[in-house]
């Protein structure tokens, strides 16, 4: 397969140099040149496959020109080591859980896959890898756990100092080994600018194979199609109408949707759930794409206005406003009814939901009313573990919300970073030091 830049002024390139590169040299994000379709026989069969076999298919057939069998397989099953399942709420309704990573969000598949794939490549190189990360939490720590221990690779990880929540620093700074936690003394904003400083860097290039590891890294944006797939075949009725509720931020969960409908899963509707950030809604009442600066609110990670993978998703669709429209709605919703569909879901289902699959919860209910739809498969992508927002949790609910055990070990281990302003000269003299 070859991978073609959303501004169209670069070459394809292999997935080996886009994965490397991260982004094309135009600047534009990589897409596959074309989505092949799944043979029926997958879909007929995909009772009797597992999760990673199911991830396997998906994968092999976009990448397997590149990736031997044997090793792709050894990819997914050290990435993919934990499972999807959905949690039903009533007969039409359920919920997927994509929170059993190490990190508890769904940010786990796609940096996991990244990272074995990026160490997979860098095995001929001669020159170790040095990844920046600039994170305003959630990114990092599943980057970063994603690389733990993987050989010829350094991770250096800048968040902003007082910048980030207690279980997200932690995270950040207890792993140790080949990664390095730089809490800078700045904002979230000027750690991007020194990483991106650093890229442009001639004489660190010349000493270091840097390589950045976000977001729009293809290698992360395929992996969140394999658990669209999984969902599907978990459902008891597969004649109902298919429907995913996607909590957005960057849109690169529902990109990777959209791809899996691409190749062939039979999805009636994409609902992409947004908060008070709601340039896409928008978007597809006007057609016009206005940037806007981002809106803090409690599902942080979804505070985005200006969404990175927008150019992915008009490509999807040739720029077709209409047709993109009739298949994705959206919709945008205020915390303070974020925080009552909290303890609605709790009260009605008995089910903790996080502030950001709270959002989809109101989102999909929006679009049953709207519809007057009475038979359906409505899955919400639950994206993140309510304990990860355990104050925003227990301010709403009142009650007392258990941390898996997973995420309180790091809350006991010895913080260990390294202090640096937000000069870039500081950040600089640090690297060159490493070697
Ligand atoms: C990153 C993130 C999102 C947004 O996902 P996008 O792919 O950026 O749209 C939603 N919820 C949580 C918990 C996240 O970490």
């Amino acid at each position: 397969m070859k991978f073609y830049s959303t501004n169209k002024k670069s070459k394809e390139v292999s997935f080996k140099e886009a994965v490397i590169k991260g982004i094309a040299d135009d600047g534009g994000l990589f897409m596959p040149a074309s989505f092949p379709v799944l043979p029926k026989k997958f879909f007929d069969e995909i009772e009797n496959l597992s999760f990673q076999e199911i991830c396997f298919e998906v994968a092999n057939t976009i990448i397997g020109d590149e990736i031997p069998s044997k090793t792709l397989q050894s990819i997914i099953n050290n990435a993919i080591n934990f499972k999807a399942p959905i949690v039903k709420l009533n007969n039409n309704i359920g919920v997927l859980e994509l929170f059993h990573g190490p990190t508890l969000a769904f940010k786990d598949f796609g940096a996991r896959f990244m990272a074995e794939a990026l160490s997979y490549f860098s095995k001929e190189n001669k020159k170790n890898i040095t990844i920046l990360v600039a994170t305003s939490g959630d990114t990092g720590s599943a980057v970063a756990n994603g690389f733990l221990n993987s050989k010829g690779i350094k991770v250096f990880l800048l968040y902003p100092e007082g910048k980030v929540s207690h279980i997200q620093e932690m995270q950040l700074t207890t792993l140790d080994g080949n990664i390095t936690a730089l809490e800078v003394n700045g904002t979230f904003d000027d750690c991007q600018k020194l990483v991106k400083q650093a890229f442009l860097d001639n004489e660190l290039k010349k000493n270091f194979f840097l390589s950045s590891a976000n977001s729009i890294n293809i290698a992360r944006l395929i992996p969140q199609s394999f658990y669209y797939f999984n969902a599907y075949k978990q459902l008891e009725d597969k004649n109902k109408p298919l429907i995913f509720c996607v909590p957005s931020g960057n849109f690169g969960n529902l990109t990777g949707g959209l791809i899996s409908k691409k190749m062939g899963l039979p999805v009636e509707k994409f609902i992409a759930a947004v908060n008070s950030n709601d340039v896409f809604p928008n978007y597809l009442k006007t057609g016009k794409f206005i940037p806007k600066p981002s809106i803090k609110t409690i599902s942080n990670a979804m505070d985005v206005g200006n969404p990175s993978n927008f150019y992915r998703i008009l490509d999807i669709f040739n720029n077709d406003w209409y047709k993109l429209s009739t298949e994705i709605s959206s919709s945008s919703f205020s915390d303070e009814l974020t925080k009552s569909a909290i303890k609605r879901i709790r009260k009605d289902y008995n089910y903790l939901i996080d502030p950001h699959g709270a959002v989809g919860y109101l989102a999909l209910e929006e679009y049953i009313k709207q519809n007057k739809i009475e038979s359906f498969n409505g899955i919400i992508l639950e994206t993140a573990h309510p304990a990860k927002f355990i104050d925003i949790m227990e301010d709403v609910l009142k009650e007392n919300i258990e941390i898996p055990e997973r995420l309180e070990s790091s809350l006991y281990k010895e913080k260990k970073s390294i202090k640096i302003s937000n000069e870039y000269t500081d950040f600089k003299n640090f690297l060159l030091n490493q070697n």
